[in-house]
């Protein structure tokens, strides 16, 4: 996935990091903070990617449970709107076509890049098929 974001744009995008992410520590300070409890799914496998978007420090926190393609379309799109804010009014990824960015898509068990205009055509494969 971020391979794809690096092939795609002129813009350094690695992984840095996956660490445990403390699911129940955030959800007691969230359930003081909100005074009600919380319950988060005992299922969950929370993990904290951190990502290095042209040396600036990006953290995502995913459950790692999910289907690879899932978690890759998670990771693409919370990227993106990071990305977007860092970058600005260049769009992230850009879409070959036109000048807007490309859209998220996914299918039962893949995910990939494509024009929002035409959201069944595959531009670019984030999983493999
Ligand atoms: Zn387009």
């Amino acid at each position: 996935m971020a391979r794809s974001l690096t092939e795609l744009t002129n813009h350094s995008v690695t992984v840095t990091a996956v660490s445990p992410y403390d699911v129940a520590g955030q959800a007691a300070a969230a359930a003081d903070h909100l005074g009600v409890p919380l319950h988060p799914d005992p299922g969950a496998v929370v993990v904290e990617v951190s990502f290095d978007l042209d040396h600036h420090p990006v953290s995502v926190v995913v459950d790692a449970a999910q289907s690879a393609p899932v978690v890759a379309w998670r990771l693409a799109n919370a990227l993106v709107d990071v990305g977007q804010e860092i970058l600005g009014s260049e769009p992230f990824p850009r879409c070959p076509a036109h000048r807007h960015p490309m859209a998220l898509g996914h299918r039962d068990a893949f995910a990939y890049w494509c024009c929002p205009q035409d959201r069944e055509r595959v531009l670019y494969p984030i999983t493999t098929p």
